[in-house]
């Protein structure tokens, strides 16, 4: 029988990985913590209108890539794709409305998307997800890009490109609209499938796509900045003051767009020069209208997204480093059969001190034992044999200088231990 793979586009996150996604995540929490960001805990599944209300019917995330079933009670139920959607309602469901706005909330996960696998994109993928609902302020914008440079500068992350856009709002943006299908109209016999059905429905997706004919139909669209109503404008030239504040060297993208009617006002992306054809470690922006969409009050809002996979990929390629990998203290070494049982109530006392101990369970030899320890990356050899356990000691072999002492199990915790 053939053996079972996981499924095309998941990965198995082993040992000598995940050490390193745990310091990313660790590095995530602190800088939550600096910015004073508290983390929630979402469902991995959701029903599927609110992903359709919250992100859009149009958007290829909607239409083509969600992990959508109906469960034993007949529901339709959808793996989230995406994080801002589900913080949204959790925020309405649980009135964080009534507690000192905005509410800073940030979580990480998984997500899922059928999208076709290469390097960087995955089906299940792992997000870190920021989101500050209930200010309108641009002031807000800016903390909550600046918390993603944060996050990449204490990740040692370089050679990135920061691009930002104003997609204006639901007053201006249909003006927009009308200039730039005017302005695509005679071109779009040149532009791709998906391209001439996003014509009628969401033409601003076009100015997204990446296939080079399109992008070189719309070298030349009209400029969203151009359309802007006075409200989007002051708010995007305060976003701009206020990441020149910050000293954040940031490109101005005319093509950066979020075409649905609930995106508001700042979109901006991170892109990473180290990671080929899926170059983003980061997509946000702000959502005024999302709230409503998905049947509450007005709420305005602004976050952004990173992918773990892609900061990971990043760090790699750029040589960061993960601070340090796990290693054990100690491997628990028993000098002869008889002194086994020893060997596992000593590694029980070392580990409850606080240290990290490992041992033998496969009976081998003595020589077995010190060539697994060797293995082992252990610090120390606890050897215990019968002359040790008639003296009450411990011999404590440095693996590193190969000296050797006993040691009572009293030094031996004050040693090792860390509680
Ligand atoms: P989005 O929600 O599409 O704006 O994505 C936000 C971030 O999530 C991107 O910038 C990527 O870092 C990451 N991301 C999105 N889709 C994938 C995927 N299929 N595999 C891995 N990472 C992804």
């Amino acid at each position: 029988m053939e053996s079972i793979k996981a499924p095309r586009g998941t990965r198995d996150i082993l040992g000598d990985e995940s050490w390193k996604w745990a310091y990313v995540l660790k590095v995530c929490r602190d800088v939550a913590d600096c910015f004073g960001y508290r983390e929630v805990h979402l469902p991995v599944f959701e029903h599927t209108e609110l992903f359709c209300r919250g992100i859009g019917d149009t958007t290829d995330v909607v239409e083509k890539e969600m992990y959508t079933f109906e469960d034993r009670g007949g529901r339709s139920i959808t793996l989230r794709p995406e994080l801002t959607a589900s913080m949204v309602r959790s925020y309405l469901e649980h009135d964080l409305r009534n507690q000192s706005q905005p509410a800073k909330l940030w979580s990480a996960g998984p997500m899922f998307r059928y999208e076709r696998p290469q390097k960087g994109r995955y089906r299940q993928f792992w997000q870190v997800d920021v989101e500050a609902l209930g200010a309108a302020d641009p002031l807000v914008d800016v903390e909550v890009i600046g918390f993603s440079l944060e996050l990449y500068r204490r990740l040692g992350l370089a050679n990135l490109e920061v691009v930002v856009n104003s997609v204006g709002c639901p007053a201006c943006r249909p003006v927009y609209r009308q200039a730039l299908r005017g302005y695509l109209e005679p071109r779009l016999p040149h532009l791709c499938e998906s391209c001439r059905s996003r014509y009628d429905r969401n033409p601003l997706r076009i100015l997204d796509c990446k296939n080079p004919e399109c992008k070189a139909q719309t070298e030349d669209a009209p400029e969203i900045e151009g359309s802007l109503c006075p409200e989007c404008r002051e708010h995007f030239a305060a976003l701009l003051a206020g990441l020149d504040r910050l000293g954040a060297a940031v490109q101005r993208d005319k093509r950066l767009v979020r075409g649905l009617d609930y995106y508001t006002k700042t979109a901006y992306e991170i892109l990473s020069g180290d990671l080929g054809a899926q170059n983003a470690v980061c997509g946000g922006g702000r959502y005024d209208n999302l709230a409503e969409a998905i049947g509450g009050p007005h709420v305005p809002g602004v976050g952004f997204a990173s992918g773990i996979e892609r900061i990971v990929l990043t760090m790699e390629s750029q040589g960061r480093s993960f601070g340090e990998a796990p290693r054990l203290d100690a491997f628990v070494v028993a000098a002869e059969d008889e002194a086994r049982g020893e060997a596992s109530r000593l590694a029980h006392q070392l580990r409850a001190a606080g240290a990290a101990v490992d041992m033998d369970y496969a009976a081998r030899s003595f020589k077995g034992q010190m060539k697994a320890a060797g293995q082992s990356g252990a610090r120390y050899a606890c050897i215990l044999g019968g002359k040790e356990l008639a003296r009450g000691v411990v011999a404590c072999k440095d693996l590193g200088t190969g000296e050797q002492e006993d040691l009572s199990r009293e030094d031996l915790k004050s040693r090792f231990g860390r509680s």
